[in-house]
């Protein structure tokens, strides 16, 4: 795409989303009145130049900030501080990985897979810890995760991702738990076991963002909203190039943009916008709450090829998210696949299918975004010193520690301080690229479709369709 088109996208994106408010519940009850800052005015020279205000942009200027108090570090927001997947997401603030415990082993060997395991988990202490250094209302509930296999079909595969914790050190973290020991903490239909982990917490991700973005402005961080970058520069030139003009970055230029870099030129078969769809209820009363439980508030899932997420939201409601808003031909980011109607329709007769209880329940708030996905699955954080360009994402959905984590290993790349996670197997890494279209949205689609159409099949105690393991071999990763 040329610069002038990068504009126009963006700029009728913008017309219609002014109220960022409506973009989510969680920017809606951020407790801020999301007024856009200042955009830039005319070109600046800095030390770190930023693309993108979402977590790991945010992260990134935080850790290098509080490092190196004199670096000068300008973040350049083609909307506000939080408009994307930062502040739109399911909550969860967890050890999980885009590529699972066991599909890590086999590709990373067994030694990687946990240390990545560790060091996520160490991420979402560090949000906790962040959060009360600098007085963040992040809501963060310390309650862990339990995913339930609902139906017998989903026994099997939770077990196997027993084992593949078990074989890497960590059954102590890890509880099997029964049919009844599930339902003593939350009551869903068919379940037929769980896996229990202490790890992980929930989190308001946009009080998060929004009181992360402050936090990087007290630092002496400067943050330009409303302001598109159409392109960027590398080596000698490095620099993030906009209508009001280019920020030159004497060290380094970070491309913190996820799903949305898609749109920039050379960056647009580097990972694939995919939607991910919440559907939100009013808040349950105290009745309802005891007719489900879930009084700890565990994040939950199922062991569901389409996934499923589930958060109690600090106030009381029922957040459920999955993916299934259709690829876009082209990578097309727009509005509308945020409120694809039958998706979210789909999720709301899911709900009901987990909690029949809730019959009758109003759903106030529906909503989604895009995740950005690497061809191979796998994020990639990477700075190379001669371009100056570092680049961190494609979390593909698991973004909210890993984005943590990316910003204390970039801000450690840029300046040469050691963080300890240099050999983790993501970092200076880069994904394979997307194949182009047509082929790749007659994939994707075929993929999006395959998946459901196994799920559908083992929900209904039908045989695998014939292509299942076509689709899983293409999925695999
Ligand atoms: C519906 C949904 C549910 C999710 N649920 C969870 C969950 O429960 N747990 C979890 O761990 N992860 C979840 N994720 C993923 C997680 O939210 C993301 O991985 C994470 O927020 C990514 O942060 P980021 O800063 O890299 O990207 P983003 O938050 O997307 O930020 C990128 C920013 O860059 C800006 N930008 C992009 N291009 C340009 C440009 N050219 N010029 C200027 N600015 C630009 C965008 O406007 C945006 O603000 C979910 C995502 C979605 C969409």
């Amino acid at each position: 795409m040329d610069r002038i088109s990068a504009r126009l996208e963006f700029d009728s994106h913008r017309e219609s989303s002014r109220r960022y408010g409506d973009y989510s519940f969680w920017l809606e009850d951020s407790g801020d009145p999301l007024l856009p800052r200042p955009g830039l005015q005319r070109s600046e020279d800095v030390d770190v130049a930023i693309l993108g205000a979402g977590y790991t942009g945010l992260w990134t200027a935080y850790y290098l900030l509080r490092a190196n108090p004199g670096l000068k570090v300008a973040l350049v927001e083609g909307e506000i501080a939080g408009y994307g997947a930062s502040g739109r997401n399911g909550g969860w603030c967890s050890p999980r990985f885009p590529v699972s415990a066991g599909a890590m082993t086999r590709r990373w060997g067994a030694e990687a897979a946990r240390e990545v395991l560790v060091a996520l988990q160490a991420a979402v202490e560090q949000i906790r810890d962040v959060s009360e250094r600098e007085s963040i209302d992040t809501c963060f509930r310390p309650a862990g995760t339990l995913t339930v296999a609902r139906g017998a079909h989903q026994l099997a595969p939770l077990h196997h991702a027993y084992r593949a914790y078990e074989r890497l050190g960590l059954a102590n973290r890890y509880h099997f738990l029964s049919q009844e020991q599930v339902a003593e903490r939350v009551r869903i239909t068919d379940v037929h076991g769980g896996l229990f982990t202490a790890d992980g917490a929930s989190i308001h991700p946009g009080r998060l963002v929004r009181g992360l973005a402050r936090a990087v402005e007290r630092l002496g961080g400067q943050i330009y909203e409303q302001t598109p970058v159409s392109e960027f520069r590398s080596g000698r030139q490095a620099s993030l190039i906009t209508q009001a003009g280019e920020v030159r970055a004497s060290k380094a230029v970070v491309l913190a943009g996820e799903a949305y870099l898609s749109r920039l030129p050379g960056m647009r078969r580097a990972l694939l916008p995919v939607y991910s769809l919440i559907s939100l209820t009013e808040p349950l009363s105290r009745a309802q709450w005891d007719k489900i439980g879930w009084h700890q508030g565990e994040n939950l899932a199922s062991m569901r090829n389409t996934v499923v997420y589930l958060t109690r939201t600090p106030d009381g409601r029922v957040l459920f998210g999955s993916r299934g808003a259709p690829y876009s031909f082209g990578s097309k980011i727009q509005d509308a696949s945020d409120r694809h109607p039958e998706t979210l329709a789909l999720i709301q007769r899911s709900l009901l299918e987990w909690f029949p209880a809730l019959e009758g329940i109003r759903f106030t708030h529906g909503w989604g975004g895009p995740v950005g996905m690497p061809m191979d699955w796998a994020p990639a954080v990477r700075f190379d010193a001669e371009s100056r360009i570092a680049f961190a994402g494609g979390y593909t959905g698991q973004g909210v520690s890993t984005a943590n984590l990316s910003g204390q290993m970039i801000a450690g790349m840029i300046t040469g301080r050691r963080t300890g996670f240099e050999s983790l197997p993501f970092a200076q890494r880069r994904s394979p690229r997307w194949i182009p279209e047509p082929l790749r949205w007659l994939t994707v689609r075929y993929m999006q479709r395959g998946y459901e159409r196994i799920d559908i099949a083992a929900e209904a105690g039908r045989s695998r369709p014939l292509d299942a393991s076509l689709i899983e071999f293409l999925g695999k990763h």
